[in-house]
């Protein structure tokens, strides 16, 4: 009988080759040292690529174990499961529900929602905001099993620090995200962050929690996502700026006087992102893409100098990192949070999600303006807020929140945010070294005296800390 064997073989250098051998040609001693031959450059093989792999993953900051980890079903804690955000991180479970399970949901009001998803995606642990609304829900999911209905911050802590989850999803709208996201943090869990304000308000807190509970912050977020991914398998020191991109929002083209006509319906409309109220009206006033550069600031550890805004109207390019040779490097795509969202959950890996890729040739071209830091003062202010330090951030951020609500309640207009910030910013003194309760303080302080400066009334609250609504809206 004819025996051959072809393989394929490769040397220790690398060098490959194709041999044929009939073995009928060999001795039965020829053949087994043949075998333990192709053994040996095998096991070669198999080293060369191993060392390869290492290489690579080395690069890219991704250990084997992480690797492994991320194959495997992970359970999330989702909090804020009834915002833009929480609702597109349920679609990628639901893509893959090989790969994510739910092991709790915490909304705000909105009950019927929340209904849904608990009985769509059987978490072990529901959270809304009060008790009224936590007996609506048990009404409501009177067939789930082996559920706990919890609610306020103590429920909003309990579904953060959750034995079961693997990972916590901060997806909350403004300051009411610190907290369960520092609990999180401080229990040991990975956080994919979509609540900016926790960076925002508290970021050397955060950070610092973080780096020594050896916790990893993913962002969610699409321009810090663009970063991330974009800094990966770099080297820190060659980093020279990070450009964040700015979609400019709906009233780009607008000139200052026209901004007075807006009305929050008109503000809604957001040209390329389809996100919660509070976020679209910041991405209008470009407060958020200010509060994007402190977040940025804490998320990747740099000084502000180092990062630059640029208004990129067809949001296709999400951020870009130039290095000291000149390089930039910048992550694309369609406007779709499933992006950055399903790459925080699965962070190496890339999951086939089935977006469609850009069509450049569709697109034509790509257009970028510089800043008008006098027609959009809000982002003027972040940048000021980021500079000072200290609670100042959290005071921006604060005093925001309340006059955004003011203005989806038609109470002072567009450009009135801006100015009632910028008036209770310079009413604040700042507290040097703050901790969390300093930075609560200072927000709760803002909170007052931005409804004093612009007379306006509350915006709804959480708890007593001086938090607004979660979940009732979303971001990127
Ligand atoms: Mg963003």
């Amino acid at each position: 009988m004819r025996k051959t064997c072809s393989c394929i073989t490769r040397n220790c250098t690398g060098k490959s080759y194709k041999k044929t051998v009939n073995y009928h040609q060999f001795s039965s001693q020829q053949e087994s040292r043949h075998r333990e031959e192709n053994q040996r450059t095998n096991n070669c093989r198999l080293k060369t690529e191993r060392r390869a792999l290492n290489f690579f993953n080395r690069q890219f900051s991704i250990n084997n174990r992480q690797s492994t980890i991320d194959n495997q079903m992970k359970r999330l804690s989702i909090l804020g499961s009834t915002g833009s955000v929480g609702r597109n991180v349920l679609r990628v479970v639901d893509q893959f529900p090989e790969r994510f399970s739910v092991a709790a949901l915490a909304a705000g009001r909105n009950v019927g929602l929340l209904a849904e998803q608990v009985m769509r995606f059987t978490p072990e642990v529901a959270v809304v905001l009060n008790e009224d609304l936590a007996g609506q829900l048990k009404r409501m999911v009177m067939g789930a099993r082996r559920l706990e209905i919890l609610h306020g911050l103590d429920g909003y802590r309990a579904a953060a620090t959750l034995t079961s989850a693997d990972l916590v999803v901060s997806a909350m709208v403004g300051s009411a995200g610190l907290l369960p996201t520092m609990a999180a943090i401080e229990a040991g869990k990975s956080v994919a962050l979509a609540n900016k304000e926790s960076l925002v308000m508290a970021g050397e807190l955060v950070m610092g929690t973080a780096r020594k509970k050896g916790v990893s912050i993913i962002p969610v977020d699409s321009e810090h996502s663009a970063i991330f991914q974009c800094l990966a398998g770099h080297r820190r020191q060659d980093l020279e700026q990070i450009i964040l991109t700015a979609s400019g929002g709906p009233f780009l083209d607008k000139s200052t006087e026209d901004l007075d006509g807006i009305t929050p319906e008109t503000a809604l409309c957001h040209p390329t992102w389809k996100m919660g109220p509070k976020i679209t009206i910041d991405s209008a006033t470009l407060m958020n893409k200010g509060l994007e550069v402190i977040e940025a600031k804490w998320l990747f550890d740099l000084p502000l100098e180092l990062i630059q805004v640029m208004i990129h109207p067809e949001s296709v390019i999400h951020s870009m990192v130039v290095y000291r040779d000149g390089s930039v490097i910048a992550q694309l795509g369609l406007p779709d949070m499933r992006a950055p969202i399903a790459y925080a959950l699965s962070y190496p890996e890339r999951l086939p999600l089935g977006l469609p890729v850009p069509d450049f040739v569709d697109i034509g071209s790509l257009t970028f303006r510089e800043l008008d830091l006098a027609k959009f003062p809000c982002l003027a202010l972040a940048l000021e807020a980021c500079r000072i330090g200290e609670t100042m951030p959290a005071v921006l951020s604060a005093a925001n929140e309340v006059a955004v609500y003011a203005f989806l309640n038609h109470r002072i207009g567009l450009r009135r945010i801006g100015e009632a910030v910028q008036q209770v910013m310079s009413r604040h003194e700042p507290v040097s070294d703050p901790g969390l309760s300093d930075i609560l303080e200072a927000a709760a302080w803002a909170r007052r005296t931005a409804e004093e400066v612009a007379r306006l009334p509350s915006p709804p609250t959480v708890y007593s800390l001086g938090a607004s609504e979660p979940g009732n809206g979303g971001q990127v």
